[in-house]
């Protein structure tokens, strides 16, 4: 009888195992640098301005190709060197293609 127990446990530890990489690979979006889905969001700031308006910067860091991005809000990434450079919204002739 331990067999059978075994295996639903097996069954059990890999199902859970598919759910966890489901979620994680939803937390994720694909880089625009390489396409990767490793695109991870490690640090939000929230800015106001003196007259009321107020808005959310976010910052991505691919662990493929190890690219920064950061974006306003709900706008495009924007790739960091060019975000310090006074970008904010994105390259207007680049535009990402998911490949899924
Ligand atoms: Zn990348």
């Amino acid at each position: 009888m331990w067999q059978v127990g075994a295996i639903v446990g097996m069954f059990g530890a890999t199902y859970a195992a598919f759910l966890a990489s489901a979620a994680f690979s939803l937390r994720r979006r694909p880089c625009p640098g390489c396409g990767t889905k490793l695109l991870r969001h490690v640090a939000t700031r929230r800015l106001f301005e003196s007259d009321g308006k107020r808005w959310i910067e976010s910052l991505y860091r691919c662990s493929a190709c190890r690219g920064e991005f950061l974006r306003r809000d709900k706008g495009p990434l924007v790739p960091r060197h060019l975000w310090t450079a006074g970008m904010r919204d994105g390259i207007p002739t680049a535009r990402l293609i998911d490949r899924d």
